[in-house]
């Protein structure tokens, strides 16, 4: 049996402490479930940048773009500058830019993608609506639609308004196998404040994509190293030195675990004290990296401990 995390507690919080100068935050399940602050996360986050450690804040969410987290991180009480920023959107955005990418990308997203490609000198296609009308047949779009030439790359993040022309286009252009087909993340669902209902992430439209094109797409945001290569491009971080907070084990202590950081999961998001057991238990190898270093229940707690 591969070991639980240990819990934090007064025993070990000061070695805790010691051990990084560097702290990767998830936003969503860690710091704010749907726009609420999750306990004192935003003075905990405040307690550790007074004590000398830098803070990023990194979010699979490709629906804002960085400015638009500024703003957010602000009215939550987060001291966040855009450079500590790095949402799904940035990363896609600066993986293109830095492969000289100079073609269009056809995009299922929301406005966080287009901003960020804007921010590069990047072109894109796609974000909005698609100008079908909605009662038109299925195979029209398939068989009347021009593709735009210049798509060099298809990009899927979550969008309210995926749809079934949108696939037709995403899969139409990945028939070419020169165009290339990027995720920003494949989060299956987005947690919301009810028991009873479940929001589909963007994991569920690239697999729908996936499955119609036979292709895999190529995820930028966590657990991807993509994303720690395009954080190591603006911040001197040394992967031992540094912290992976997170509350998904799949995307979170996953990215963690790969890139060589140290990891703390918290339970006050989408993995259970239970799914950790399970996966203690289990026999299939990439689990036994969704199982981190430390957990507590909520970040408060780590405040308390640390006033201890
Ligand atoms: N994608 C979308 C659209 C979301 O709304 C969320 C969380 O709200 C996420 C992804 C996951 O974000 P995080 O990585 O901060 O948990
Ligand atoms: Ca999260």
């Amino acid at each position: 049996m591969v070991r639980l995390p240990r819990r934090i507690d007064e025993t070990n919080v000061t070695e805790f402490l010691a051990s990084f100068d560097n702290v990767l935050s998830d936003c969503d399940g860690v710091l704010w479930k749907t726009g609420k602050v999750i306990g004192c996360a935003n003075d905990t986050i405040n307690r550790l940048q007074s004590m000398g450690k830098k803070v990023l804040y990194v979010t699979n969410n490709s629906t804002l773009s960085r400015e638009q987290y500024v703003d957010k991180c602000q009215k939550l009480g987060f001291q966040a500058k855009k450079e500590d920023i790095i949402c799904s959107s940035y990363v896609l955005a600066q993986y293109l830019y830095h492969q000289q990418f100079n073609k269009t990308v056809y995009v299922i997203g929301e406005d966080g993608i287009g901003a960020e490609l804007d921010h590069v000198g990047i072109k894109h296609t796609g974000i909005g609506a698609d100008p079908a009308p909605t009662n038109e047949k299925i195979l029209t779009v398939a068989e009347t639609r021009e593709l735009d030439a210049d798509v060099g790359a298809v990009a899927i993040g979550l969008d309210g308004q995926f749809s079934f022309p949108k696939m037709i286009m995403a899969t139409s252009y990945l028939l070419n196998s020169d165009i290339l087909f990027l995720a920003t993340n494949p989060d299956e669902m987005v947690p919301v404040n009810r028991e009873d209902m479940t929001c589909p992430g963007a994991g569920a439209l690239v697999s729908a994509v996936e499955t119609a094109s036979g292709r895999k797409a190529t995820v930028v945001g966590k657990p991807s190293e993509i994303l720690f290569s395009v954080i190591k491009r603006n911040h001197n971080l040394d992967p031992a030195r540094t912290l992976m907070i997170g509350d998904r084990c799949n995307t979170d202590i996953l990215f963690g675990k790969c890139c060589g950081l140290q990891t703390l999961q918290v339970l006050s998001g989408v993995t259970s004290y239970q799914n950790l057991q399970q996966y203690a238990l289990g026999e299939k190898i990439e689990e036994n990296n969704f199982l981190a270093d430390y957990y507590l229940p909520e970040l408060g707690g780590l405040l308390d401990l640390i006033d201890y």
